[in-house]
């Protein structure tokens, strides 16, 4: 059973960073683990240990233990300090996306008179409540997917299946599939569903693989009426992973269970995508998102700021509208930037303010982006301290958060390659050089890691 621990120990490391385990998981020490009440004891060293993982690291405790121990679910139990963390999967009622906390049972045998708490955490990702097919606003842009994830509402696994939706990113397409999961919710009850991103799939197959459990994995699979998996194109080049879904693909389809897909492309453009698989995309209805139009802008604007009781005049809204936002994303969060701003300086929305304030926004851009910031949104992604980053390591996960760190830094700033070098503790400008080389070609060959640098690059800048 510790080798279960020291298991767990290494994959938060890779998922969370190591410096999530050195902090705070070396400091928990594996008691035991009760395998027919399903609960992993363990003891923190006091309780601010305990109430800092209960309040940050639950759900990885979750999900990992849960599939190393081979149970849908898992209770944490900490029997040392004042409280005792429980942690029980709802994998099947749940469909929210909050930590309870309730009272729990006591367990008599280990917490005798001790106060005791349990915290319910969803061991899938849970379907999110705010996205329904009501707030999403409807335009030419968008109405023949919205369309379609409505009739697969009506008729499931008989009408559009799979469903498969594509488009840029920020359009909508996650909104659309937690609409179809929240809508199916509400119109029926005993129905098997679950939201989950391809990313996730990938890492919980390849843990099932690394630890036997294939077929446990797929299992869990064969009891759904609905698979809503967000962002499909993160199976690419990945065949293993593509020859397990290809088989839970296949078992729901003739079971006539109903499969929508998200992507950012269509089929035929993800890359390193078996044909087979490709093809079953392309058997239900494929369908796109576009761009929205102004008078769609417009409509969300007015959609948005109703939600927020925020008056805004018509001259205002065009404006906002016609500035030229690429996705909703950026639109509503220009929103809330205007109107947090009118709220604080206590002047009423007018285009001149509008005009101000994104102004303002995009000044910053050029201006504020230095080496700090760029560390700082690196070690939000990556868990490395500046002095990592500067270190000799070569760990794979290192190097490359290393080399990222000089493509943004060459690419944000107007810093010479020399400068970046010297700050990342580089005696010559070549490592830099090979690094920009490395990620340029990365970014060119994998889709995966381009997004995931575009998001880098847009936190940097926002
Ligand atoms: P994607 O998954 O395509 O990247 P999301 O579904 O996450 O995009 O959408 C980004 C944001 O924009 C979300 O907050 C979503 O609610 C909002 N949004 C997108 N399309 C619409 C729409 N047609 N009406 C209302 N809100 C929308
Ligand atoms: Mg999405």
């Amino acid at each position: 059973m510790i080798g279960i621990w020291e298991e767990f120990l290494k994959i938060v490391s890779q998922e969370a960073g190591s410096h999530v385990v050195n902090t705070w998981l070396n400091a928990v020490s594996f008691s035991h683990w009760d395998s027919l009440e399903k609960i992993v004891y363990l003891k923190a060293p006091n309780n601010f240990v305990q109430e800092w993982i209960k309040s940050n690291y639950l759900p990885l405790f979750q999900s990992h233990l849960s599939r190393l121990f081979s149970v849908d679910s898992v209770k944490i139990v900490f029997i040392d300090g004042s409280y005792e963390a429980q942690i029980a999967s709802e994998s099947k009622s749940s469909t929210s996306t909050e930590i309870d906390i309730i009272p729990a049972v006591a367990n008599p045998e280990f917490l005798p008179a001790k106060k005791m708490m349990v915290s319910r955490v969803q061991n899938r990702n849970p379907i999110n409540k705010n996205y329904h097919f009501e707030n999403f606003v409807v335009g030419p842009s968008n109405q023949l997917a919205y369309a379609a994830a409505h009739a697969v509402t009506e008729k499931i696994g008989r009408l559009y299946n799979p469903l498969f939706i594509y488009g840029g990113s920020g359009l909508g397409k996650t909104h659309l599939l937690h609409a179809i999961g929240n809508e199916i919710r509400r119109n029926y009850s005993n129905v098997e569903i679950l939201y989950q991103t391809a990313d996730r799939f990938v890492n919980e197959f390849i843990n099932a693989i690394r630890f036997d459990k294939v077929p446990q994995f797929k299992s869990r699979y064969k009891d759904l009426d609905v698979l809503l998996i967000d962002d499909v194109q993160f199976i690419s080049n990945k065949e293993q992973t593509q020859e397990a879904f290809f088989h839970i693909f296949n078992m729901l389809y003739d079971n006539h269970k109903q499969i929508v897909f998200s992507s950012d492309t269509d089929p035929a453009g993800i890359n390193g995508l078996a044909d087979r698989l490709r093809s079953r995309f392309e058997w239900g209805l494929v369908t796109d998102i576009q761009s929205p139009t102004l008078e769609t802008k417009i409509a969300i604007i007015k959609h948005k700021a109703s939600l927020h009781d925020q008056e805004l005049s018509e001259e205002v809204m065009h404006y906002v509208a016609s500035r030229s936002f690429s996705n909703i994303r950026e639109l509503e969060g220009s929103l809330i930037r205007i109107s947090a701003f009118a709220a604080l300086t206590n002047q009423p929305i007018t285009v001149d303010l509008v005009r101000k304030v994104l102004a303002k926004n995009k000044e910053t851009k050029k201006t504020a982006v230095d080496f700090k910031s760029i560390i700082k949104a690196l070690q939000r992604h990556y868990h490395y301290s500046l002095a990592d980053l500067r270190s000799t390591g070569r760990g794979k996960q290192l190097s490359l958060a290393r080399q990222v760190a000089m493509y943004l830094m060459k690419k944000l700033t107007n810093k010479s390659l020399q400068e970046i070098g010297t700050f990342l503790g580089r005696k010559d400008h070549t490592t830099v050089l090979h690094a920009l080389q490395k990620v340029e070609l990365g970014l060119k060959e994998d889709k995966t890691f381009y997004q995931h640098v575009n998001q880098l690059e847009q936190e940097i800048l926002s």
